[in-house]
């Protein structure tokens, strides 16, 4: 009986990973199908300095909405990505749009960094660096306003080749920032010898800050770290008005979250930060 049970269990496996594999493998045809057409798009999600209340950047995030299933979630298919060849394209793309974007809100007098999100893969190009060069030629956007994050796996994981790629990025004058720090992948005494700028601390240890003790001490001792080291904090994911308190006690640096703004279209940033920006004014003045 046992037998028959393990039997039955591996079928099902199997039926399932090749389910898994048919999705994968449609996500891939669709996927290159959408950078042909119109398809993707980015979103920005603002960044707020916690001392001043000024909105300092905006994280560029990557959505594609398809034109049978509709919305599709970027963690599953920048994966699917990933496994295939179509990451570099993709990595490319976004880059350009928000170069672009950057330089258009420049115009307009918007004063902000803009974050972009690599992933373990395009580190690993070779070819990387000589990408962002063509990239500079074609836009000129200051590498200082521009911030690179890498998933806390990704810094974990990478070749020594990618490290020197990094290190590059970085003494070209790219900031590079540590996504979803204290996720549990990176040694910390890798920590000290990474060149970066900037953690980012997890959206899951900022959620229960308020409500687990567990939470507050690691989040606290997030932010001793990082000064010590002299990087910037950032928390992501902030919903409530009391986290951002909590944070803004703690000497957080930068926050950004629901709270604040969800990612939103480029129009639509710039007519929330004019409006920001007004209504700021006004309760200074009033
Ligand atoms: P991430 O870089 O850590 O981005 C933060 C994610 O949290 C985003 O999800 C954002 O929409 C969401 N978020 C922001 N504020 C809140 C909040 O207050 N509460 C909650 N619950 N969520 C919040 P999104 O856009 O679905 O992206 C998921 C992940 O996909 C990103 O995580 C990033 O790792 C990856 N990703 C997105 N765009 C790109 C891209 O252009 N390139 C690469 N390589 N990865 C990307
Ligand atoms: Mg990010
Ligand atoms: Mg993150
Ligand atoms: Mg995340």
């Amino acid at each position: 009986l046992h037998a028959q049970f393990s039997h039955m269990k591996l079928a099902f496996y199997e039926e399932k990973l090749e389910q898994q594999f048919l999705r994968q493998h449609l996500l891939c045809g669709q996927l290159r199908d959408a950078l042909h057409k119109a398809e993707l798009s980015l979103h920005y999600q603002p960044q707020i300095d916690m001392l001043t209340g000024s909105v300092v950047g905006a994280e560029a995030l990557l959505r594609w909405t398809d034109a049978l299933a509709g919305e599709m979630s970027p963690k599953e298919f920048i994966s699917v990505a990933e496994k295939s060849g179509l990451i570099k394209p993709l990595n490319l793309w976004v880059m350009r749009a928000a170069f672009r974007q950057w330089l258009l809100w420049r115009e307009e007098g918007l004063d902000i960094s803009i974050a972009i999100n690599l992933s373990v893969r395009s580190i690993c190009d070779p070819e990387l660096l000589t990408d962002i060069h063509r990239l500079l030629d074609e836009f000129a956007v200051p590498p200082e306003y521009v911030v690179l994050e890498l998933t806390e796996s990704a810094f974990a994981n990478t070749t020594d080749i990618a490290m020197e790629t990094l290190r590059s990025l970085h003494s070209m004058g790219f900031r590079l920032s540590v996504d979803d720090f204290g996720s549990g992948h990176l040694p910390l005494s890798q920590l000290k010898d990474l060149a970066i700028n900037e953690l980012k601390i997890d959206h899951e240890l900022i959620h229960s800050l308020c409500t687990d003790m567990g939470s507050y001490a690691v989040v606290d001792a997030c932010i001793q770290l990082a000064h010590q080291l002299h990087l910037r904090v950032v928390a992501e994911g902030v919903e409530a008005r009391q986290t951002e308190q909590q944070l803004q006690a703690m000497g957080c640096d930068m926050a950004q979250g629901y709270y604040f703004c969800k990612p939103i279209p480029a129009d639509a940033f710039s007519t929330w930060m004019h409006l920001r920006e007004s209504r700021m004014e006004s309760a200074l003045s009033g």
